[in-house]
């Protein structure tokens, strides 16, 4: 057996000789030199980080097979093809496998002739007393980690039998991947995987040629109006339009073409002939805009896509971060633009109160809400929902564009950030307010919460106000909010810093509204 260097090495050159690549991305790098040193690991990258790189050159270095499990039938098609045009032995046994190839599949995994092999996640339980224990594994890749998570927001049960395969096959290296994963679901994943939290490799999330723009509370011709705007700048450049509805992806489009532009709408409504031809059109740049529902992205490898635009408030933040991760792979500048509406929150919050986790669904569209009308640079948000420290604002969004006043936050924060110390991080936001300002509810007393160090230390600051700055620390990364029901802030490794006095925090200035008004009725009279 070679050490982890030898493997290393023999890595390097089959990079190059099978995909043609001559260097690893930093990512892809840790996550190999963490399996090839035994270690589990999860690998946290964005849509177009390289993910498949980090299982396939281990698989290719490694004696064995290794399983791929992964919850898309359209992906691991394609991902098979690919492979096998580059002369790699990988197959893919799921439902749309008939029992002929399935066979013979089965055979040529059990006399070791595949690399690779990928199943889809309900295969996995009835294999696991079958094909698993009759074959040589060489390791287990969890692609799309998040499913196993109700964190997450593409829960699959069948993900939760997962753990099983740890348990089965202990000695056997597993890396769990994913392009979207929260603090929430990262703890997950890592816990029912078993997985050591050190072993996480975070790639950032950033994708700094990307501008991030809100506008909220259009009405419809405004909307309108910002697109052609928007469109003129990209001349000529390809971009997709998210709509809510089928429907409102065909009036999108109809009013498109009225006014010159080559759009067409794609939804699942569609045969599947059009898809492909709308699809193909595309990609060859022979309809410039897609107005589409979200169906429509998913294994779309179009690397200059220049705009992203949601005409309708999205339901969770991963599903926007993914889909504005659809434009300037690349790395070119492209623009990204949101609107966001009170009047589509209130149709999602239906939508999430009739899901099965309504709390959690509801959570995730605060987190929206919070996104698009917070006066926090975008890109500190976006990151910090991810997990990611980012400590400086990015110029580049239209916050940071046209920034509110601030002032230097520090005390403020430190007061804040002392109360949640004191109270073991286990409390949720009203009572951590309640002990700034000095009040005494029942829960309060019950506590003994009145007796702490911190108790009425923010009793100048108003309550709407602590809880506006409250927000603002979550948005910069500060504090961190747990989706779990009791809500409890909690003080993330930057927090740290600045409760201990080595970091500065500026915040907004959030207006007396009161003061405000009296100040301007002078000034007018
Ligand atoms: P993900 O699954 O994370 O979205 P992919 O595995 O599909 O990403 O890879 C995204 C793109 O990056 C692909 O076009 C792939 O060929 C390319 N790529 C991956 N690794 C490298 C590398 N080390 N050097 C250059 N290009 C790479
Ligand atoms: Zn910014």
């Amino acid at each position: 057996m070679m050490n982890a260097d030898e493997l290393f090495s023999t890595a390097k050159k089959i990079l190059k000789q099978s995909f043609g690549f001559s260097s690893f991305r930093p990512a892809q790098e840790a996550v190999i030199q963490n399996i090839f040193a035994g270690k589990d690991t999860l690998a946290l990258l964005p849509t177009g980080g390289g993910k498949s790189i980090c299982y396939q050159i281990p698989a290719l270095v490694y004696p064995g097979t290794c399983i791929v499990v992964s919850p898309l039938l359209a992906l691991m098609k394609d991902q098979v093809d690919n492979l096998v045009e580059n002369g790699i032995a990988a197959a893919a046994l799921n439902s749309q496998i008939s029992p002929e190839e399935s066979y013979e599949i089965r055979n040529k995994a059990i006399r070791g002739e595949l690399k690779l092999l990928y199943l889809s996640p309900e295969r996995i339980h009835f294999e696991l007393d079958h094909l698993l224990s009759a074959m040589r594994i060489s390791l287990f890749a969890i692609d799309e980690a998040h499913c196993i998570s109700v964190w997450g927001h593409d829960f699959r049960p069948e993900y939760a039998e997962l753990h099983t395969l740890r348990k089965r096959f202990p000695q056997i290296p597993l890396v769990a991947l994913t392009a979207t994963a929260d603090a929430a679901t990262r703890k997950d994943i890592l816990s029912q995987l078993q997985i050591p939290a050190e072993n996480t490799v975070l790639s950032s999330f950033d994708r700094p040629n990307l501008s991030l723009n809100v506008k909220v509370n259009l009405k419809k011709r405004d909307k309108l109006q910002e697109i052609l705007k928007l469109l003129r700048k990209h001349t000529d450049e390809s971009g997709i339009i998210y709509c809510l509805s089928r429907k409102g992806a065909e009036t999108l489009a109809d009013d498109l073409r009225g006014n010159g532009i080559d759009a067409e709408a794609y939804h699942a409504g569609l045969e599947t002939e059009e898809r492909i031809r709308i699809q193909e059109n595309f990609l060859n740049d022979r309809i410039q805009v897609i107005c589409a529902t979200t169906a429509f992205g998913m294994g779309i490898d179009k690397p200059d896509i220049r705009f992203v635009i949601h005409y309708n408030t999205p339901k969770n933040m991963e599903g926007y971060y993914q889909e504005i991760g659809r434009a300037g792979r690349d790395g070119m500048p492209s623009d990204t633009l949101l609107f966001y509406n009170d009047h589509d929150m209130v149709m999602l919050a239906k939508f999430a109160e009739e899901s099965g986790e309504q709390e959690l669904q509801l959570e995730k569209l605060h987190r929206i809400e919070h996104y698009a009308t917070s006066p926090i640079c975008r890109r500190r948000i976006l990151l910090s929902y991810f997990g990611e420290t980012f400590d400086h604002d990015c110029n580049h969004c239209d916050i940071c564009k046209n920034p509110p006043q601030r002032f230097d936050g520090t005390i403020l924060a430190q007061k804040a950030l002392s109360a949640i110390a004191r109270t073991h991080e286990s409390e949720r936001s009203e009572i951590i307010v309640d002990i700034l300002r000095g009040n005494r509810p029942q829960e309060i007393v019950e506590k003994h919460y009145d007796e702490l160090k911190t108790f009425g230390v923010g009793r100048s600051t108003p309550t709407e106000k602590w809880e506006a700055y409250l927000l603002q620390l979550i948005h910069l990364g500060v504090i961190e909010k747990s989706y779990a029901a009791d809500q409890h802030l909690s003080i993330t490794a930057f927090g740290k810093e600045i409760l201990f006095g080595k970091r500065k925090i500026d915040l907004a200035l959030i207006r007396n509204e009161n003061a405000e008004a009296s100040k301007t009725s002078r000034e007018n009279s």
